[in-house]
């Protein structure tokens, strides 16, 4: 063997240890560390928040309006983990659903929740049809169901109830309290003041979710007051032509000392917790 074709040699098997241990140390870096993670991703104008439990069970809850979302799971999860744990579409409108279409395409779904409303667009048909290839079928899900994991995260439906039924998509929004330990947060769609209170809640939560994208409409008072969250979340784009979020809810989460974010301004946002205390971090 010549020596260039030696020399050649070491440095293919170099390189293929180097992008090896490369692939090793990223998954390592995405494994479960105990803590709940729970990320709003910065989607623009709509909703997507990735959630990944103590144990590593990974819950995606709706998917913005583009296609922002595969890139942000990409980075989320090793190249070759393409399985979530569970998808909830809160309810059909494209802020929400454009991007679960993708994701549907190129990922292992094991369970999807889905509200009891249907769309008449183009882009829902394109759902049915995505679910339909996939051999996906949604589960519709009320006030009352709940799953529990075995590292004891709990997701509770909160909304709706089954004897709704609403024109108004928004108010069709599935609400989902997630609960693990102390900790408690409340993800909710676009289900705006017009179906506050959803649930007979009446502990303080941690976090919400706030609701449509911060809109005028967002929150109850006194709904907002029993809650009372820590921090708040709104997930809204910039200069969006629907003015989100308008200044009476973000001055009503500031009067009730929540910390507040928003993806517009600081990017995604991610909470994290071992079920006790809590801390944020934001992108920018
Ligand atoms: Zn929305």
């Amino acid at each position: 063997m010549s020596e260039y074709i030696k020399r050649n040699r070491h440095r293919v098997i170099i390189m293929g240890l180097l992008l090896i241990s490369i692939a090793v140390w990223s998954a390592v870096f995405r494994m479960p560390d105990g803590s709940l993670h729970i990320k709003v991703f910065d989607v623009g104008q709509g909703d997507s928040i990735f959630i990944r439990t103590p144990a590593g069970y990974k819950i995606l809850i709706d998917g913005g309006s583009n296609d922002k979302v595969l890139d942000y799971l990409g980075k989320q999860l090793p190249f070759f983990d393409k399985t979530l744990d569970l998808v909830v579409l809160t309810h059909p409108q494209s802020d929400h659903l454009a991007g679960l279409i993708e994701v549907a395409k190129r990922y292992e779904i094991k369970r999807l929740w889905v509200s009891y409303s249907e769309n008449d667009t183009a882009q829902y048909s394109e759902w049915e049809n995505v679910l339909g290839t996939q051999g996906l079928e949604g589960r519709v899900v009320w006030s009352g169901d709940q799953l529990i994991f075995s590292d004891n995260v709990v997701l509770q439906v909160q909304w709706p109830r089954e004897e709704s039924a609403s024109d108004d998509l928004n108010t069709t929004s599935i609400v989902i309290l997630i609960d693990y330990k102390d900790f408690e947060g409340l993800l909710t769609g676009d289900a705006d003041n017009q179906v506050q209170p959803y649930t007979e809640l009446t502990s303080e939560v941690e976090f919400l979710k706030v609701p449509h994208h911060g809109a005028k409409t967002a929150l109850d008072k006194a709904f907002t007051s029993k809650l009372s969250p820590e921090i708040s979340v709104i997930s809204v784009g910039s200069r969006n032509r629907y003015g989100h979020p308008a200044q009476n809810t973000i001055d009503l989460l500031k009067s009730l000392g929540s910390e507040l974010h928003r993806t517009d301004e600081d990017g995604t946002v991610e909470i994290v917790t071992d079920g006790s205390s809590w801390y944020t971090k934001i992108e920018r």
